[in-house]
Parts: C-alpha cells; sequence; structure tokens
C-alpha cells in the first residue's frame, strides 16, 4: 500500500517522496483509522487526503471554509488528471443539484464543501445517499470551542460524521491547535488519541521579531524602505486603522493595497489579484484578509496592532514564507493597543466564562511581547510543544546594550503611588514633566513631592517609559476604555532597590534576508 501511495505521489503529483507525516497519516486513512493531522502551515496536509482519495473506491468530501481556495484546488486537481469539483454559496441551486449528481454517479473523486453546507437538512440528506468513504476536515481547530477562530457550522460536523450510513474515515487538519483543542477535536470526532500524527507546529524559515515601544509609523516606513522588492502583509485590528495606515503608505508613495470586511466584495477581490500577482507591494488589512491567501512569496507580516491571542498570530504570521525561504514575522507591540483588543471582547456576545478565557488569551499575547527569550520557542511552548531556542529571532539575535533605568523607573513608580494608582498614563507623565493643564491644579497635583521631577524629558519621553515599564511589568494596567496603572511586586522591588530596571536601545529595520529578485 505504502508503494501505490508512493507511485500516486510521483504519477500525480510529480514529487519524489513523502514530506514528514504524510505516508503515516495516509497509511492510517488506508487502514480505515480516524485521524488528526497537526502540520505547520506549507506542510503538505493537502496530499494526505488527496491521495487516498484517489485509492479509496468513492467519494472525499472535503469540509473547508476557504471559499476562495476551493476553486483554485480544484482548477490544481483538474490539472493532475484528478477529477474533482466543490459546492459553495457560489452557486445556484440548479448547478449544486448537478455537481450533487455528478458525485453520485462517480464521476468525481473529492467533492469540496464550504461548512454552512452542512447547516442544510436537505442538503446534507441528499449527500447521506452518496458513497462517501473519506471526510477530510481542514482548519479543524474551527470545530472546537476553545479554538480561536470557532465555527457553529463546524459542531454539524459531529452529527454528519455519524448520519453518513457509507461510514467514512475522518480525517482532520490543522495547522494551529493548542493541545486543547486538539483534545477537543479528537473527542468530537471520535479519533483515537494514537492517532494524532503531529510534525510539529516549528516553522523555522521565519525569524520572530517583536518590536515594542517605538514610533510604529518611523519604522514600517523604514523597514518598505530597505525592502522595496519584497512582498508583504501588514495587519491592523481595525477598518480605520488599516485605511489610515494603507493611505499613509500610497501617500509616500508605496504600492500598498488595502482588505478588510467594510469594503465592496469587487474592492476585495481586485485588491487581493493585485497583491498576488505582485501589482502590489504590501496589504494592509484586518484578519479578514488571509483566510484562502496561497502567495508563497511573501517575505514578511508585520502587525501593526497586536491580535487578541497567539492562535491568530500565528496564524497569520505564518502567511509569510509558505516558500520555504527566509522570511520575518514582526510584532509592532504598543500595551495600549492591548485596549482594541480587549474592547473587542468585552463588547463581544459571548458567555462570561469564554470571555475570561479571551483575556487570559489576551495576557498570554501581552508575554509574548514582552518576553526576552526565544520568540519561537514562546509560541511553540504556547502550543505544547518544547523546543531548543531558534537562534535567528529578533531576541535571540538581540545584541543592543541595556541601559540602566532604575533611577526614573522609580521616580515614576513613585509618582504612581502618590497619586493614589488612580490616573492613566497620559496624566501621571504630565505630573512628572511638571505640566500646569488645569486638571492638574483641580486636583492639586502641584503638591506632589515627584510633581515636575522629570522636567529636563518631554512628556513623550516619559510616555514611552510608562509604556516599557508597562509592558515589562512594573506597572500594571487596570480597566477598559481608560486604564489606570498601577505598581505591581515586581515595581515595588524596584522601589525598594532590589530590583534593577534595564531597557534596551530602539530595533532598527533592516533587510530581510531573502528578496532579491522576488518581486
Ligand atoms: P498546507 O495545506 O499544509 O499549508 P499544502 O498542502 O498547500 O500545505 O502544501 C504546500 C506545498 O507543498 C504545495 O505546493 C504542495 O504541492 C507541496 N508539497 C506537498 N507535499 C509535498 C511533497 N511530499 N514533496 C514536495 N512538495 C510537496
Amino acid at each position: 500500500m505504502a508503494e501505490a501511495a508512493l507511485a500516486i505521489l510521483k504519477d500525480k503529483f510529480g514529487y519524489d517522496s513523502f514530506r514528514p507525516g504524510q505516508d503515516q497519516i495516509i497509511d492510517k486513512i488506508m487502514n480505515h483509522e480516524n485521524v488528526l493531522a497537526v502540520m505547520p502551515t506549507g506542510g503538505g496536509k493537502s496530499l494526505c487526503y488527496q491521495i487516498p482519495a484517489l485509492m479509496l473506491p468513492g467519494l472525499t468530501v472535503v469540509v473547508s471554509p476557504l471559499i476562495s481556495l476551493m476553486k483554485d484546488q480544484v482548477d490544481a486537481l483538474a490539472e493532475n488528471g484528478i477529477p474533482a469539483t466543490f459546492i459553495n454559496s457560489t452557486l445556484d441551486y440548479q448547478e449544486i443539484e448537478h455537481r450533487l449528481q455528478m458525485a453520485a454517479m462517480d464521476q468525481v473523486k473529492l467533492l469540496y464543501l464550504a461548512p454552512e453546507r452542512l447547516d442544510d437538512e436537505r442538503f446534507l440528506s441528499e449527500l447521506s445517499e452518496l458513497n462517501i468513504v473519506q471526510l477530510a476536515i481542514d482548519e479543524a481547530h474551527c470545530i472546537s470551542q476553545w479554538g480561536h477562530d470557532f465555527r457553529p457550522s463546524y459542531l454539524n460536523l459531529m452529527n454528519t460524521v455519524h448520519q453518513f450510513p457509507s461510514q467514512p474515515v475522518v480525517v482532520a487538519l490543522t495547522a494551529t491547535a493548542t493541545s486543547k483543542v486538539a483534545t477537543d477535536i479528537m473527542a468530537r470526532l471520535n479519533i483515537a488519541p494514537a492517532n494524532e500524527v503531529s510534525t510539529g507546529f516549528a516553522r523555522d524559515n521565519l525569524s520572530f521579531q517583536v518590536v515594542k515601544n517605538q514610533n510604529k509609523e518611523a519604522f514600517l516606513l523604514e523597514y518598505l524602505k530597505l525592502n522595496p522588492n519584497a512582498a508583504g502583509i501588514i495587519y491592523a485590528s481595525t477598518r480605520k486603522e488599516v485605511e489610515r495606515v494603507a493611505q499613509l503608505l500610497q501617500h509616500k508613495g508605496f504600492k500598498a493595497g488595502m482588505y478588510h470586511a467594510g469594503l465592496s466584495e469587487a474592492v476585495r477581490n481586485q485588491n487581493q489579484e493585485d497583491f498576488l500577482y505582485d501589482r502590489l507591494q504590501v496589504m494592509v488589512a484586518t484578519n479578514a484578509f488571509g483566510m484562502g491567501i496561497d502567495k508563497s512569496n511573501v517575505r514578511f507580516v508585520i502587525h501593526y496592532q497586536v491580535p487578541g491571542n497567539l492562535e491568530a498570530y500565528y496564524q497569520e504570521a505564518g502567511r509569510a514564507g509558505r516558500d520555504g525561504l527566509p522570511s520575518e514575522a514582526i510584532l509592532l507591540y504598543q500595551p495600549s493597543d492591548l485596549q482594541i483588543q480587549h474592547f473587542f471582547i468585552e463588547q463581544s456576545d459571548m458567555e462570561p466564562t469564554f470571555k475570561t478565557r479571551e483575556y487570559l488569551k489576551l495576557q498570554e499575547m501581552s508575554k509574548y511581547g514582552n518576553t526576552e527569550g526565544c520568540l519561537q520557542q514562546f509560541i511553540l511552548k504556547y502550543f505544547g510543544e518544547a523546543a531548543p531556542a531558534c537562534g535567528h529571532c529578533g531576541n535571540c539575535l538581540d545584541e543592543r546594550d541595556q541601559v540602566n533605568v532604575t533611577v526614573d523607573a522609580q521616580k515614576v513608580l513613585s509618582c504612581v503611588l502618590r497619586m493614589r494608582q488612580r490616573y492613566g498614563k497620559a496624566l501621571i507623565a504630565q505630573v512628572l514633566t511638571g505640566s500646569k493643564n488645569k486638571r492638574i491644579k483641580d486636583e492639586h497635583f502641584e503638591d506632589l513631592s515627584t510633581y515636575g521631577l522629570m522636567k529636563g524629558q518631554t512628556q513623550k519621553e516619559v510616555s514611552d517609559l510608562i509604556d516599557f515599564l508597562t509592558s515589562s511589568g512594573y506597572l500594571k494596567q487596570l480597566g477598559g476604555e481608560y486604564p489606570t496603572l498601577k505598581v505591581s511586586e515586581l515595581g515595588g522591588s524596584v522601589l525598594k532597590g532590589k530590583a534593577k530596571v534595564l531597557r534596551r536601545g530602539a530595533v532598527k529595520a533592516k533587510r530581510t534576508v531573502a528578496v532579491d529578485g522576488d518581486l
């Protein structure tokens, strides 16, 4: 059997050998064992069910949320002489019936479906009459409420799996699953624990970097100037910010497009095409952009604002370097941006327990922004994988000198205490720099011993220091819309002279490693 699979790999797909995990997954499927495949993006998940689809006597149904990719996948299969089709919301009723007929008559080997199809009882019953021998579930983390991209339609998959009289073998595939999510997927889809095949999450060609508390615009412009031939995606959290950044870049002469759910479908499609065919160098986008983007030469993914959790971050960052060449994933981290995600959670109609969980995930994201250890190791640990330091992320390579800023830190911390830990960054910076505005007078802050203590510095410099002290855990930020600052335990020991505060200089933008001739 292994030989038959290898022959198909060569004849139909033109590859000489299997990638790690592929043959093992195919073996299990051919043994009629349900399996969970966890492989990084670009690891080659599709072949794991496409090859069995050709060997099994019947139809393979592939459930995938990537509607825009379905047609491409089906076309690519057709080019290799493999009959396949798809059914999604872009088709009318007659066309859907026609395609189901083709499947019933054994004229296709693979049928791709959008998960929403499975919400339709009538469609389901038509489907269950087909001779479905394999059910592949792409982006399987969407089935778990613990995952970051839960989709209720995916829950219907469970019933679907148990409804089909043909009892298909089930293969679930994902590139992003914490061990909790993996366990959840396996329980829901009846996959034995021994049948999880994971090749790990590490993307060795990605270099992670966190640029903390720096002028984001200046960094971005410098980076793009240094990398004129590199294609990249810039993610921001809100439509408004996407538009602002895209316009800024266009204004500066960069070929930048934008993508968010507020744009018409025609505009989105046009921009996406322009990016795919390298007519645009960068795409500034919300997280609406990505699912379904199969552009292999993306050299960098820059997060202009921090995303809500590490799963989303890793998935978005992972869109860089699908071709295996060195690429960069840069997070422009500013603690104040966490408030936007905080707000999204607050505003959502999630149940309280889910909200709490999302807040905790957001805290992990902020720890990522603050860690001085290996960034790749941090992410892999989050996904439950032990790994050595990568040796090539921003932290592993950090050679900036550290400056001792303990005295300034003590000034800030004691001012926060004297202001009774009830105010936010702006006012604290104003008090420390001796501002004379009305609020300061009204609240009698001029009488504090810390008033004007940092007169020689600008409010911006003091604000930046406060951000640094917050992101490094010396200050704690509390509250939603107007966060107040409190001194943490660590901050307390700085005040007592028991801990030093060291701060690194600014990170400079640099050229990515593999850029020449890309565009
Ligand atoms: P994933 O879905 O895991 O992100 P894909 O299935 O899209 O990844 O595969 C990524 C790329 O790797 C595709 O271009 C695919 O043709 C290629 N690929 C898959 N398996 C192999 C293999 N055994 N040898 C060489 N290339 C492969």
